[in-house]
């Protein structure tokens, strides 16, 4: 056996032996299954065979400007020749203030404070405990505004809080006891909508439900938590127009803050910068996670409205300091990166460019959508879900030990592409650098792969 196969098969020994993979069935983790990434450049990833694959999901929906970018990889080195880590407890650096600078000039406005974590579930966590402190102690005070309302199929993240108004039971139901209640409204699945009826002649049942809680429980809710425009973890579902501004007219009316989680959509996923911006709404308070440090760094951002800001002032001993806060928040490097990649959303004006490529990629998926085993095709710009389906016609599912898009990606890696399935639903997200050949590639190999299982 040569040495460098010898030493691959090490890696993966070790790996398995030592490590606990995240979200995986370790029984069923085989050393077939680890493909171990040895570099990246652009939109593809390499492994310690010298194999490239296009990173059909810009690793895990970050990714923005591909691997490997120039100004960010400066940023970072510059910054580790300055300082790697210095905490903002009581402290400040000159990263942190400068992307919380940038990020305010690109939020939806109307939002003007920007909280740093490390994550897209702890930016989560803080909107909760941030909406939930600040209607104790806003002026006038609203003591009793203690709960909150999310969607069925929701994602916020695996911390408690974030699982508490997650609405997966794959990932959530385990933890029941653990969580705090809350309610939940039905969101827009439309392919399976629960109210059995067909958009747009249902007229939004799904909203006409979510008013009718709303009014019920106005004066306990402390706020409602939604994924703007697509609920990304449940399969790519997408909202239909006009949802989201009706869901912001609805807090407004009924007094409830709206949190807009912009972990997955945010940073041009969905073809403007948020999604929030794709039907002109401001929420009281957005979780940005993924994407800000250009798929580099860990670092979150919870956005807030001056509103909620000053519900948190007064004097020490009124005790209303929001008391939150890690060891790594705002670290500096993670910052840095931060800058980088909002100037080269700026500068490469990235945004602006992606209308091309998002039709590409809808004219490559049409093929994939005739195929007999897949029941539906969602995209909202980069972000796309591909349903499949044991029956086309009744919408059957295929018993989930079939595991049918955990075998599609395997088909797609032999055939040089990385994806991710979330149950039956083959998720495409590459990275936003992406070129147009590589689209159409990411869509032949998506198509032969589904066809060489189902
Ligand atoms: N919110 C949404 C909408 C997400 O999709 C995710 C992760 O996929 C999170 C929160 C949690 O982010 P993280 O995995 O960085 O904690």
């Amino acid at each position: 056996m040569n040495g460098q196969v010898e030493k691959k098969r090490q890696l993966i020994d070790d790996g398995l032996r030592s490590i606990w993979f995240p979200f995986t069935q370790m029984q069923e983790f085989s050393p077939e299954d680890v493909l171990v990434i040895a570099e990246g450049k652009g939109a593809l990833l390499r492994d310690v065979d010298g194999r490239d694959y296009i990173d059909g999901v810009s690793s895990l929906w970050t990714n923005v400007h591909g691997h490997r970018k120039e100004q960010i990889d400066r940023a970072i080195k510059e910054q580790v020749d300055r300082v790697a880590h210095s905490t903002l407890l009581g402290l400040a650096h000159e990263p942190a203030i400068e992307c919380a600078k940038k990020l305010l000039e690109i939020v939806p406005k109307g939002l003007t404070r920007v909280f740093y974590s490390e994550s897209g579930s702890t930016a989560v966590e803080i909107a909760l405990k941030m909406a939930f402190q600040y209607q104790k102690q806003a002026a006038g005070g609203n003591p009793g505004k203690t709960r909150f309302i999310s969607f069925t199929n929701a994602y916020h993240g695996d911390t408690l809080g974030a699982v508490s108004v997650g609405g997966i039971d794959l990932f959530h139901a385990v933890y029941g006891e653990l969580l705090f209640p809350t309610i939940k409204a039905e969101s827009p699945y439309c392919y399976r909508c629960p109210f059995g009826a067909s958009y747009p002649v249902c007229k939004f049942d799904c909203l006409r439900q979510l008013e009718y809680l709303l009014a019920t429980h106005a004066s306990e809710l402390a706020a409602l938590i939604i994924e703007p425009l697509v609920q990304g973890a449940a399969g790519i579902l997408v909202q239909p127009p006009g949802y989201l501004k009706r869901i912001r007219e609805l807090c407004t009316q009924y007094g409830v803050l709206m949190i807009a989680d912009e972990v997955a959509v945010g940073f041009g996923k969905t073809g403007k910068m948020f999604a929030c911006e794709q039907e002109g709404v401001t929420p009281d308070i957005m979780a940005l996670g993924k994407g800000l440090s250009g798929g580099y760094l860990p670092l979150a951002a919870t956005v807030a409205t001056e509103e909620i800001y000053n519900g948190f002032l007064g004097r020490f001993d009124e005790f209303k300091t929001f008391f939150h806060g890690h060891t790594y928040t705002g670290n500096p490097l993670a910052c840095a990166a931060a800058v980088a990649n909002l100037n080269i959303f700026a500068e490469e004006r990235v945004v602006e460019g992606l209308a091309g490529k998002i039709k590409r990629l809808t004219q490559g998926l049409q093929p994939i959508a005739k195929l007999g085993h897949v029941g539906e095709i969602r995209q909202r710009g980069f972000m796309v879900g591909i349903e499949l389906v044991a029956d086309k016609g009744t919408k059957e599912l295929y018993p989930p030990g079939a595991r049918i898009g955990n075998r599609v990606i395997l088909e797609a890696r032999k055939r040089g592409l990385i994806i991710r399935p979330l149950g039956d639903v083959i998720v495409l997200m590459p990275p936003l650098c992406i070129t147009n050949e590589e689209i159409d590639r990411l869509c032949e190999i998506t198509l032969e792969s589904i066809q060489a299982v189902v």
